[in-house]
């Protein structure tokens, strides 16, 4: 039988995807390889198949126990004989296994890293009396460090080589950086390996970023019009998920929480009333998802900025395995950051707390890009994408600029009649006309008075502090910060220069450029921080002090 005939009789397929073919043929050959497939890209297939057309027994390793049950089961349903051996099975269930295995009715056998090298451990004796062909390793960044799953028990596959040095083995991950690719090919000592790397571009899913504020009612928001969808709410703690699932019950939302701190049948009813989709929205700690392939899931909410980019990848990769559009959100603040560059401090490792700080700082640089995000993400897995993907939210950005002329002329206008000596919000509430006390008689009768009335408080506050970024006004540094004119002023008043705005939706800015986050060494310092802030009014900022003492000012109104 040909690699096609049995794609087509076993998996009823009629084509192979990515490098599925190249990859099995390699198999075929004898030859160690390492491949890199982005989550739902079909790695399965690229051993099960080889699984059938050699002659003896393919050792797949994975890491969830919970999840061999379904992987064998669907395999016996297409017709290919496999089991597994774990810790959830009685010894008579067990030693009905060992005796398929030797009679050789079994083509795959699934197990668990954990009890194969351990020294009281008779089963690699037994596997080495057996004919094995393949050794499949799957999920293999768990073997790394530098992976975002390290799982110490994958270290003791390293011993495969040396045990069964004339057994080819295949690793595979969706996710591993350079890195990481090297450290699984050294730990698991693989022989030349051959790499495939498919696209790891997910055209389908769209990213997007957000500047975390009111986080649950940015969230409502959002869920609001997805309300017949389904979708996972990655949150950084298992209490948070917990919290949160609960809140969303009670605002009517069919939600429930995932995490490694439930217990096991607890979580196994969950995760399958979320694949039945009796339930819509899972929120999870990173603990959910490995493996779990439900093809509707439409959504993938960060609610908490991610440890790395690896990770935020594979999670946001379980939306649109369908390939239906579908959604990633991610909700970014400074203060998140912070979090987690004490957790990235591991006592005792430099190298290690070095790497992770490294990939926290790179997932940080992803929330405040100013360029395409899909670039950066592929870019960060080594691969080419020269244009940029038109469907990110910085993209998209790009589609929402305007000709705010008009609007700045109005504004400086405003501000050059009340002499420069007045603060935002005076500003506005001139522009805008307003009937207070707090706005003095004459300043009722400038021409500018009311011009902006058709604008509401929070556009006007948008495109001031536009026009400050664009360096066409200025906050002073004083106690009571007032907008001055520039340079560039006169220019738009004398309408020589056009100005652009970017539209930006309520609740849904972008995080690019509005939440700041300062290091601020020593106390004084504090004097320069506050100068780059007096820039952006009502914006979040976060300043980070060297004695670990975080200052969150919530709203910085300089009047
Ligand atoms: P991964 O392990 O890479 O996340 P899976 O091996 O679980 O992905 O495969 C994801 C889905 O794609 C499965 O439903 C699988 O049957 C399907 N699939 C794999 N290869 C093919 C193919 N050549 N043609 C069509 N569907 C495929
Ligand atoms: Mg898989
Ligand atoms: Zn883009």
């Amino acid at each position: 039988m040909t690699p096609s005939e049995a794609l087509h009789k076993y998996y009823g397929y009629t084509k192979f995807r990515h490098q599925q073919e190249a990859i099995i043929q390699n198999i075929l050959q004898g030859k160690d390889c390492l491949v890199l497939m982005p989550t739902g890209g079909g790695k399965s297939l690229c051993y099960q198949l080889p699984a059938v057309l050699l002659p003896g027994i393919t050792i797949v390793i994975s890491p969830l126990i919970a999840l061999m049950k379904d992987q064998v089961d669907a395999l016996n349903l297409t017709g290919i004989p496999a089991a597994y051996l774990n810790s959830s099975q009685n010894s008579g269930e067990q030693q009905e296994i060992i005796s398929n295995l030797k009679s050789g009715r079994i083509k795959l056998l699934y197990l668990a890293p954990e009890r194969l090298f351990s020294s009281e451990s008779r089963l690699v004796t037994f596997l080495k009396s057996l004919p094995v062909s393949l050794i499949a390793i799957d999920e293999a960044h768990c073997i790394s460090h530098w992976g975002h799953d390290f799982r110490p028990e994958y270290l003791m596959l390293s011993h495969f080589k040396t045990e069964f040095p004339q057994i080819p083995v295949i690793a595979l991950t969706a996710t591993a950086d350079k890195l990481t690719r090297q450290d699984i090919k050294d730990k698991l000592a693989l022989d030349h390996p051959a790499e495939f790397v498919s696209s790891f571009n997910r055209p389908n899913i769209s990213y997007k970023v957000v500047a975390k504020k009111d986080s649950f009612g940015q969230l409502l928001n959002f869920l609001n019009t997805r309300k017949e969808e389904s979708g996972i709410i990655y949150c950084l703690s298992r209490a948070s998920t917990e919290q949160l699932s609960t809140d969303l019950r009670a605002q009517g939302y069919n939600a429930d929480a995932y995490h490694a701190g439930l217990d096991t049948s607890t979580k196994a009813l969950n995760q399958e009333k979320f694949l039945r989709d009796e339930v819509k929205i899972m929120v999870a700690t990173i603990a959910f998802g490995m493996g779990i392939n439900k093809s509707n899931v439409r959504y993938v909410v960060h609610y908490d900025l991610p440890k790395n980019i690896e990770g935020y990848y594979q999670e946001t990769g379980r939306a649109g395995r369908d390939g239906l559009p579908s959604e990633a959100l991610l909700f970014f603040s400074a203060g998140d950051a912070f979090k987690l560059k004490r957790f990235a401090q591991v006592d005792g490792n430099e190298d290690q707390s070095r790497i992770m700080l490294k990939k926290l700082d790179d997932m940080v640089k992803y929330c405040q890009l100013q360029t395409c995000r899909r670039q950066y993400l592929m870019q960060y897995f080594n691969e080419d994408f020269p244009d940029r993907c038109g469907s990110c939210d910085v993209c998209l950005t790009e589609f929402k600029k305007f000709d705010g002329t008009v609007l700045a002329q109005k504004a400086l206008s405003a501000v050059a009649r009340l002499g420069q000596r007045f603060g935002t919000n005076y500003v506005i509430d001139l522009l805008r006309g307003s009937r207070s006390e707090k706005i003095r008689p004459e300043h009722k009768q400038l021409k500018t008075y009311g011009i902006g009335s058709d604008v509401s408080k929070a556009d006007w506050q948008r495109y001031i502090a536009q026009l400050v970024s664009q360096n066409l006004l200025q906050v002073t540094d004083d106690d009571y910060p007032v907008l001055k004119l520039t340079p560039l002023s006169d220019n738009i008043l004398k309408g020589n220069r056009n100005v652009e705005f970017v539209f930006v939706e309520e609740l849904e800015d972008t995080a690019t450029p509005q939440t700041p986050v300062y290091e601020a060494g020593l106390l004084q310092d504090l004097k320069t921080v506050r100068l780059n802030l007096a820039n952006k009014e009502n914006v979040p900022a976060y300043i980070i002090l060297s004695d670990a003492t975080l200052l969150e000012i919530a709203t910085f109104l300089p009047q």
